[in-house]
Parts: C-alpha cells; sequence; structure tokens
C-alpha cells in the first residue's frame, strides 16, 4: 500500500497540480472525467476498508498513448489517429484494472513513439519537469514526465530502443525495458513489433517492479508472450554479492560516465560486488543496425493506416519523423534491393545477441550510462544522427531481447542522470535487486 492517503485524497491532490501545472507542461493528452475518476477512487477506498482490494489499490497510473484503453484515445500522439477511441483494453490495461489500479488519463508522446526527445508529438512538445526549457526525452516522454511532475503514481510506456529508460534518466525517474515477450503486446499499437515492450516508469524500483510484476505473464492474445514467473519484491533492498561488468564504450560526456563510475565503485564497495570492465563487439554498430529494421517493420505496421479503417491516411497526416520511416521502409523493402539490408541488420543483431549470451555467463549485470548526453533544449536543431545517438546504449538491449532499467543516480549540470542496468533474458528479478541497492532502498526501510 502506498503511503498513508486514501486513494481519493491522493486523486484529488494529482488533479489539483495538473490542473495548475499542465497547460505549461504539455505531459496530459487526456484526463478522465472527474467524476468518474473520484466514483472510482471511492469504489477503491471502500475495497481496501474491506481489506478485498487488489495489489495496484491506491496507486494513480498515467498510460502512453499507443496502448488502447477502452473509451480513451489511443491517438499514438499523432493526427493520423486523433480520432481513434479504443474500443477494447490491451491485455496490460485488463491487468492493472483486476488488481484495482487506477488509470488517470492518456500522455503525449513522441509521434507513433518515433522519437528520443517528445518533440515529434502532433500535439507539442513535453517538458521536462526538473527543467522545463529541456526536452524529457522520449519517446515516452508523457509516460516519464508525469511522474517526475507528481501527477501520478505509476506510468506505461512502451520501450522499441529505448523509450522507457531514455526518458526517464533525463527525468529522474525509474523506468524498466522488460525481456522481450515477457509482457502481452496485444492492444500496443506496433512501432516494431520484434523489439516492442511495454514496460512501467515510476517513482522507484519498489513501485516499478510491483507494475512490472502485475503487467507481464503469457497471453493467449499474444501467441509469442512467455510465462515469466513472479517478482519477489521482498528481496529487494536485501544485502546481496552480484558479478557486474561495466560497459568498455566511450562516450562523448565524460561527465556522465565519471558520475556512474563513482556510484558504482561506491556500491561495490558497501555489498562487497566483484566489477570488471566488458566489451560487446558490434555494438558500436547498434544504430545502423536497429534502423532498417524499425524502418522495414514499421512501414509493414502502418500499412492498415490507408485511411479506409483507422483514421487518415498516414503519408498524408503524419510528422516529418513518422514520414521518413514510412518512406524508408518502402525504400528498404523494394523487390530490387532483394531485402539486403534488411537481412544484413538480422544477422549483425544476432552476432550482438549472442555477445551478450556470452557476457551473462561469466557475469549478472551489465551497467552503463543509460545515455551518453544530456537533453537538448526544446526546439534546438540537431541533426537526425545527433537524435539517434541519444539510444547508443539503450538499442542494444533491444537487439538482444534482454531486460534493462534506468535509475537516477545524480545530476551533472543540475540534469538528471540514469544507471543503465541490464541483465539476460528472463533475469529481471536479479536487475531489480541491484536496482534497488543502487538506489539506497535497502537504507530507506
Ligand atoms: N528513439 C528510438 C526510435 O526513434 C526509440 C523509440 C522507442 O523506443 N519507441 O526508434
Amino acid at each position: 500500500m502506498v503511503e498513508k492517503m486514501t486513494t481519493l485524497e491522493k486523486l484529488k491532490k494529482y488533479l489539483e497540480k495538473i490542473k495548475e501545472k499542465d497547460k505549461d507542461l504539455n505531459i496530459f493528452l487526456e484526463v478522465r472525467p472527474e467524476s468518474e475518476l473520484i466514483d472510482e477512487a471511492k469504489r477503491i477506498d471502500e475495497k481496501i476498508k474491506d481489506g478485498k482490494a487488489g495489489r495496484l489499490a491506491g496507486y494513480v497510473i498515467g498510460v502512453k498513448p499507443n496502448i488502447n484503453v477502452v473509451g480513451f484515445h489511443a491517438s499514438c500522439s499523432s493526427k493520423v489517429l486523433e480520432d481513434y477511441k479504443s474500443t477494447y483494453d490491451a491485455t496490460v490495461i485488463k491487468k492493472i484494472k483486476e488488481e484495482d489500479g487506477l488509470i488517470i488519463g492518456m500522455v503525449n508522446s513522441d509521434e507513433f513513439a518515433c522519437g528520443s526527445s517528445g518533440e515529434t508529438s502532433a500535439y507539442g512538445p513535453v517538458k521536462n519537469p526538473v527543467n522545463p526549457e529541456l526536452i524529457p526525452g522520449g519517446s515516452s516522454s508523457g509516460s516519464a514526465a508525469c511522474i517526475a511532475a507528481g501527477f501520478c503514481d505509476m506510468a506505461l510506456g512502451s520501450d522499441t530502443g529505448g523509450s522507457i529508460r531514455n526518458p526517464a534518466s533525463h527525468c529522474g525517474v525509474v523506468g524498466i525495458k522488460p525481456t522481450y515477450a515477457s509482457v502481452s503486446r496485444h492492444g500496443l499499437i506496433d512501432l516494431s513489433m520484434s523489439f516492442d515492450q511495454i514496460g512501467p516508469i515510476a517513482k522507484n524500483v519498489h513501485d516499478a517492479t510491483l507494475l512490472l510484476d502485475v503487467i507481464r505473464g503469457k497471453d493467449e492474445n499474444d501467441s509469442i508472450s512467455l510465462e515469466s514467473g513472479k517478482l519477489n519484491l521482498k528481496e529487494l533492498g536485501k544485502k546481496k554479492k552480484f558479478k557486474i561488468g561495466i560497459l568498455d564504450f566511450k562516450i562523448q560526456d565524460e561527465r556522465i560516465q565519471k558520475l556512474i563510475d563513482e556510484k558504482v565503485k561506491e556500491i561495490s564497495k558497501k555489498y562487497g560486488w566483484n566489477v570488471k570492465k566488458v566489451r560487446i563487439e558490434y555494438i558500436d554498430t547498434a544504430i545502423e543496425t536497429y534502423y532498417p529494421i524499425v524502418y522495414t517493420e514499421f512501414f509493414s505496421a502502418t500499412r492498415k493506416f490507408d485511411g479506409r479503417k483507422y483514421g487518415k491516411k498516414i503519408e498524408d497526416s503524419c510528422g516529418p519523423e513518422v514520414l521518413r520511416r514510412v518512406l524508408g521502409g518502402a525504400e528498404i523493402t523494394r523487390s530490387e534491393h532483394e531485402g539486403r539490408n534488411y537481412y544484413l541488420a538480422l544477422r549483425v543483431r544476432k552476432l550482438i545477441e549472442e555477445e551478450y549470451a556470452r557476457a551473462f555467463k561469466e557475469m549478472d549485470i551489465i551497467i552503463s550510462p543509460t545515455v551518453p548526453r544530456l537533453p537538448h533544449k526544446i526546439g534546438e536543431k540537431i541533426t537526425i544522427e545527433e537524435m539517434y545517438s541519444y539510444d547508443a546504449l539503450t538499442i542494444p538491449s533491444n537487439l538482444a531481447g534482454n531486460c534493462s532499467m534506468s535509475v537516477p543516480v545524480g545530476k551533472v549540470d543540475g540534469i538528471p542522470v540514469g544507471m543503465q542496468i541490464m541483465a539476460d533474458k528472463f533475469q529481471e528479478q536479479k536487475m531489480l535487486e541491484v536496482g534497488a541497492l543502487v538506489e539506497g532502498f535497502g537504507e530507506r526501510r
């Protein structure tokens, strides 16, 4: 159970804050009608009183708009789907409702989850609550910002190449990308189906773990989803030994690397962790490997947006980043290329996956910065290559299909910096235990 406040009291506090601050921050696209929210909060409080409440009772939750929630718009922050209202709940939403989580509304994001800054939304950029001049990161910009702004307790984001971890890092909150296929994608509007995973963003590792535990597991509506067992929240914060690899990868901003290195030094001394450097071959090609696959899969996924059944024709109504990917995907898949670039990318992806599998035979965890650079100012012109470079350290985990998370570890120039903690496929428990120790969870109890 969270804090001492009732669900209703907490909801009212959040609604007030949203009214006061969200005109400026631009985080919510849609807040559920107040009367409905209040009725539901009262119902949840009754259940708590009767001892019949689910595990998410008392938690207020925001949702990225590429996830279907019945009655809400799943616009993907795009004009293409601006009038599209969900007729069904995604599996993750069904599970949240079964555990009495209170969904407050849909938050802003990059258009169709394409972006790293939160600026590609058709509804204007989200501001970083820590410093409103800066981008909050993306593409789950609103999902991280709504936590940092104190608008709700938890949020759902989606991560294809870093979109949960990247904004979590820039906003100073916790974000988890689960192992591929451990969380159902039923009801998630695709960016790139062989990478996409829904995951939680929250104030701390405990809350993020709780939400992850609720949403993951096999789903008959997602045939590739796999059972992954229960997470044990009681183990979080317990002093344990781990074998840690520090990723040997040079990033431009040395201040970020220094902060991460110092934190690892401090924690490993305290808990007796065994630390050594680890090299992962080919990760310097991660961005070039990722994009041909994303363009191809996105092109395929968007063929249904032809203006007949769902919303408007995508090529006519989307923004420049989405159009780049649609046209790029059309080019890559032209028959005269015989799939050359696509298959080459798949081969390198396999090599990177094998590199991680090898590394995780020797160690439990691989640590690096989450994002290699600090966020730019909203509206600042940066090149496409610079924009794509934000994800240099997060994309490898999607290529390998393993799990990773971002935990805030301090600030550079007053801007939050996240540590990326990565573990082998389905080793979330281990990753979360390390995350909780890095966060200082043990001491807070
Ligand atoms: N920034 C990356 C991209 O634009 C990642 C997006 C994501 O994870 N949804 O593809």
